[in-house]
């Protein structure tokens, strides 16, 4: 069978993680790195792989079964994502919850009108995590959800952090509150608010000269990011971040307490976990497996945008059909 022929768009964390993760699966290829920097200052790790600038992508139209977009979710793939749609076959990370359905709808219109298969905010959350709320939720239809991240550095947030003005680097971390999550484990369906279940601790390294309260403030009433949490910022130098704050673990834990039964009343509990040493490695491992799906989606005339909801399972798998019923069913 052919290799599924992949293009990464921006090489970033994301960007690298994929790298990494194209080797891992047998019947995947990358062919070429686009990057808006000059593609002389971009080192990849796969040697004879050609780093491209982005304004030539669309020459590689016949060379690329499907583009993975690697771009941050703040700014990057709201541009990114519709215009690269309407040329490939796309997969992206897209982590801005508030915005899917619009951005969804965006990516739709141009995957339609050009017969291309966009899989997008895949990940694990949005992405597995997303998946398992709904899977879990149709099986329990009765009982509530709760979802816990951390302790990890949020790449999303961290993004938006570093977008901030006068903000020159940033780590942030997603802290669960024990007590929260030992009362979800025991079925005690406590009602939590946002600010309950997560504290936001943010390490920044400010520009020279820049107002530290007003960056302090942009983060803090950031909306979709920070407003409904309670925020601690620290400001630190460059070389405490590197030293202490320079890896990027993550993880978290889907619950959905439920109950069945007429006479007798039975409570079930439903927890799915991940504990990552590194998040854009595992994120991008999820993002190759999604790409090999949207390429077969794409080849069946599937068209248009999609979502971890709405692609087959089967389609992740390297393995064919007969091979999956007869050594996991
Ligand atoms: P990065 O900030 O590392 O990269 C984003 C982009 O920045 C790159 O694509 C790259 O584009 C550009 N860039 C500019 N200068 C540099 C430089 N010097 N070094 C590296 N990149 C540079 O973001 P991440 O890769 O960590 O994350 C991307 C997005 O992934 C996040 O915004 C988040 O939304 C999403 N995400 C989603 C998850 C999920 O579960 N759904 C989980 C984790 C992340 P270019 O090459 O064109 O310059």
């Amino acid at each position: 069978m052919n290799k599924v022929k992949i293009g990464i768009i921006g090489y970033g964390n994301i960007g690298k993680g994929v790298e990494a993760a194209i080797r891992q699966s047998s019947d995947t290829e990358l062919v070429a790195v686009f990057t808006r920097r000059n593609p002389e200052s971009v080192v990849l790790k796969t040697p004879g792989v050609k780093v491209v600038e982005i304004k030539d992508a669309e020459k590689y139209k016949n060379d690329i079964d499907v583009m993975i977009l690697c771009g941050g979710s703040a700014t990057d793939l709201p541009e990114q994502g519709p215009e690269f749609a309407a040329m490939f076959n796309i997969v992206d990370s897209f982590d801005t919850h508030a915005k899917i359905p619009e951005y969804f709808a965006t990516v739709n219109k141009a995957a339609m009108a050009a017969n291309k298969t966009s899989v997008i905010s895949v990940g694990w959350d949005p992405g597995l995590f997303s998946m398992i709320r709904m899977l879990s939720g149709a099986i329990l239809p009765e009982g509530n959800d709760y979802t816990f991240w951390g302790k990890g550095v949020s790449q999303g947030h961290s993004d938006a952090i570093r977008r901030v003005t006068g903000v020159k680097n940033a780590i942030q971390y997603t802290i669960p509150i024990d007590d929260a999550v030992e009362s979800v484990r025991n079925g005690k369906n406590p009602e939590l608010s946002t600010r309950q279940k997560h504290l936001r601790e943010c390490f920044v390294v400010a520009e020279e000269g820049a107002d530290k309260a007003k960056i302090e403030a942009d983060i803090k009433n950031m909306p979709n990011y920070f407003a409904d949490y309670d925020t601690i910022v620290h400001f630190v130098s460059e070389d405490e971040l590197k030293s202490n704050h320079s890896r990027m673990p993550h993880g978290g834990f889907v619950f959905r307490s439920g109950k069945t039964g007429i006479d007798t009343v039975n409570n079930h509990i439903i927890e799915f976990s991940l504990k990552l040493d590194s998040n854009p490695e595992f994120t991008a491992n999820v993002l190759v497996a999604y790409a090999r799906a949207a390429v077969r989606m794409n080849r069946e005339g599937c068209h248009g945008a999609k979502t971890v909801f709405d692609v087959p399972l089967s389609y992740l798998s390297a393995k064919s059909h007969a091979e999956l019923i007869k050594g996991l069913l």
